[in-house]
């Protein structure tokens, strides 16, 4: 199915400032237009659960950020939180299925420790890769579906 990834960003971010009101969201977009082949839904799943986990695990009032850009053999999705960061051990298993890192901060916060290996899954499914790299002050989990997905071939630049 072709999907417009600027587009379906722009919604995932258009649901986050609906559902998370206190975390003012910064969208960018390095292309006006990003076609491939891909599953819509799954691929909303995929930012829906990066801009939660953001939004969790950082103060009301802090900005997330969302981009979207190119690389060459990539089509590339990032989430960026300026919150606390996830230590170097924990990096290594937070994509593992039921990992929760275990302090003070997300211990009383409920989630299942899921969200992080289904979004490994789901890309995976599209080919892609999803990493991460963090230290206090600045998470940024990188998403990248490859190229050959592009409807086209190359990153399509429509302007
Ligand atoms: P679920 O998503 O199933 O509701 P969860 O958010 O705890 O639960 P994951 O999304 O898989 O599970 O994340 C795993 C763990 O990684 C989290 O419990 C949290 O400790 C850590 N984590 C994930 N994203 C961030 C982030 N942006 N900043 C800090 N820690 C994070
Ligand atoms: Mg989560």
């Amino acid at each position: 199915e072709r999907v417009d990834l600027v587009e379906l960003a722009m919604a995932a971010a258009e649901g986050f400032h609906a559902g998370r009101p206190e975390h003012p969201l910064s969208f960018d977009s390095q292309v006006d237009s990003l076609r491939l082949d891909a599953d819509p839904m799954r691929l909303r799943q995929v930012l829906d659960n990066l801009l939660t986990n953001a939004a969790v695990h950082t103060e009301p009032g802090t900005a997330v950020a969302l981009r979207v850009r190119t690389e060459p053999d990539w089509a590339v999705v990032e989430v960026a939180d300026a919150g606390p960061g996830i230590s170097e051990q924990a990096q290594a298993r937070v994509f593992d299925r039921f990992y929760r890192v275990d302090d003070s901060r997300t211990r009383g916060s409920g989630g299942t420790g899921l969200g992080l290996s289904v979004v490994h899954s789901l890309v995976a499914a599209h080919g892609g890769t999803v990493s991460l790299t963090s230290r206090p002050g600045d998470t940024v989990f990188t998403v990248r579906l490859p190229s050959a997905s592009l409807v086209g071939g190359s990153p399509q630049v429509d302007s």
